[in-house]
C-alpha cells in the first residue's frame, strides 16, 4: 500500500489538512498545493467517495489543478480545494458545515473555501458565519453565479483560437457544435448566437436542448453524433475526459474550445490532437473565468474589472497557442510550462526581495 506522505509527495503539495469531528460526522481533507502566488483558493466538493485513499487522491488532483489554473489566469492566488467525505443529500447538515467552516477559519487565511460539487451558495452563507475564508455566497459583494464568466471566457479564448487556426476571430457563420448545455454551456450559446454563429447542440436531458432550440435557433443531435460533426469548433461544456482514443478519430473539427475540465483523458491525446492539426485550448486556460470573477470578491467585487480581466483569457490562449507551435508542444504542455514559468518567477522574486540569494 502506498502511505499517505508517499502519496502526497508525488503532487508536491505543502500542506494537507485532515478533519475530523466526531460529534457531527465531518470527515474532510483540505489540500493546499502551492501558495507561492497567494493563498489557495479552490471550492469544497461533498461526496460519497468509495474510500478515504479515494477522497485524498481527488483532493491532491483538484488543489493541484487550481494552482496551475491560478496561475494561467495571472491571479495571485495558489492552489487549494477540499473535500468532506460524505453524502450531500442525505449527510449535509448546518452543524457539519459550521464545522468546516471552523477548520477553515483555523488556517488563518492559507487556504479559502468555495462552492464546488455537492455545495450550495447557501452552504457557503452558513461557512462564512464561522470564517472569514469563504467566497462565492449570496452575502453583498458576494459574486455571484460564476458560470456567466466562464462562458464569456471561454468566447473569448475560443476567438483567440479560431483566429490561431487561420480561421479569423469573427464568429458570424462559424459552425459550433457545443456539447452539454448547463450553466456555461447555455451562456455560451447566448454568447456565440449573438455573434451569429451557427450552433449544433446536444445534452442527455431532452428539456436543456429545447431551452437553446427555442431561444437561440439551434440545431439538436444526438449525444454520441456531436463529435462527428463537420464544424469549425467543437466546445465541450459538459464532462471531462471526453477528448479519447474513441472521440478523437470522430472529430471534424479544427478547433477545441470548451469549459469542461480535464477533457484530456490521457497525456498522449493532446499529442494525438496535434498530430491530427487540431488546435485544441487547454481546458484550465480558457475555463478561468469563474474563478477570476469568485477571486475578485477578495478586493471587494467589482463586475467591469472582472470583464477586462476576463476578457485577456484571449491574449492567455494566444500566447499559449503561439508557444506550444513554436516549441512543437501540445497546448496543454505549453499552458503546464506557463504556470510553472510564473511560479518560478514569483519564488525567485521573494527569494530576491529577502535578500537571500547566493546566501
Ligand atoms: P452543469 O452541470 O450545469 O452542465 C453540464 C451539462 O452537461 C448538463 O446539462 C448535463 O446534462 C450535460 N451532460 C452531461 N453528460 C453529457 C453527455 N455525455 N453529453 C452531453 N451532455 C451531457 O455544469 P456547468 O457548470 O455548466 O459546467 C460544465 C463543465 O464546465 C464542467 O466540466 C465543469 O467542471 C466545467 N467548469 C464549469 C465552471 C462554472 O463556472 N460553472 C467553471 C470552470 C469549469
Amino acid at each position: 500500500m502506498v502511505g499517505i506522505f508517499q502519496e502526497i509527495e508525488g503532487y508536491g503539495h505543502e500542506q494537507v489538512v485532515f478533519v475530523q469531528d466526531k460529534n457531527v460526522g465531518l470527515k474532510a481533507i483540505i489540500g493546499i498545493h502551492n501558495t507561492t502566488l497567494g493563498p489557495g483558493l479552490g471550492g469544497c466538493r461533498m461526496w460519497p467517495y468509495a474510500d478515504e485513499s479515494e477522497a485524498l487522491r481527488d483532493v491532491l488532483r483538484l488543489s493541484r489543478g487550481m494552482t496551475y489554473k491560478a496561475a494561467v489566469a495571472g491571479l495571485k492566488l495558489g492552489g487549494g480545494k477540499a473535500v468532506i467525505i460524505g453524502d450531500s443529500r442525505r449527510e449535509k447538515t448546518p452543524e457539519l458545515l459550521a464545522a468546516f467552516g471552523k477548520a477553515v477559519e483555523r488556517l488563518g487565511g492559507r487556504y479559502i473555501t468555495a462552492e464546488d460539487v455537492g455545495m450550495t451558495v447557501k452552504d457557503i452563507d452558513l461557512i462564512r458565519t464561522q470564517t472569514r475564508f469563504a467566497v462565492g455566497g449570496s452575502n453583498e459583494g458576494g459574486s455571484g453565479d460564476p458560470s456567466i464568466m466562464t462562458a464569456f471566457g471561454v468566447f473569448q479564448g475560443m476567438k483567440a483560437a479560431l483566429k490561431f487556426a487561420g480561421l479569423g476571430e469573427e464568429l458570424n457563420d462559424v459552425r459550433v457544435a457545443v456539447q452539454g448545455l448547463g450553466n456555461v454551456g447555455y451562456h455560451l450559446c447566448s454568447y456565440l448566437s449573438a455573434a451569429g454563429a451557427k450552433l449544433m447542440v446536444t445534452d442527455i436531458y431532452p428539456a436543456q436542448i429545447e431551452r437553446v432550440v427555442q431561444e437561440f435557433g439551434a440545431t439538436p443531435v444526438a449525444p454520441d453524433e456531436i463529435y462527428g460533426l463537420t464544424c469549425e469548433v467543437f466546445a465541450p461544456c459538459a464532462l471531462g475526459a471526453i477528448l479519447n482514443t474513441r472521440t478523437i478519430p470522430q472529430l471534424r473539427c479544427k478547433v477545441i474550445a470548451g469549459a469542461a475540465n480535464n477533457q484530456l483523458e490521457k497525456e498522449s491525446d493532446g499529442f494525438e490532437l496535434l498530430k491530427r492539426g487540431i488546435v485544441c485550448a487547454p481546458d484550465y486556460a480558457i475555463n478561468g473565468g469563474g474563478l477570476i470573477n469568485v477571486a475578485d470578491e477578495l478586493d471587494g467585487y467589482n463586475k467591469e474589472r472582472v470583464l477586462a480581466k476576463v476578457t485577456k483569457i484571449y491574449d492567455t490562449i494566444d500566447s499559449i497557442l503561439t508557444w506550444s507551435d513554436r516549441e512543437g508542444i501540445p497546448p496543454h504542455v505549453a499552458a503546464d510550462r506557463l504556470a510553472e514559468r510564473r511560479l518560478l518567477d514569483a519564488r525567485l522574486k521573494s527569494v530576491d526581495c529577502c535578500g537571500a540569494r547566493g546566501s
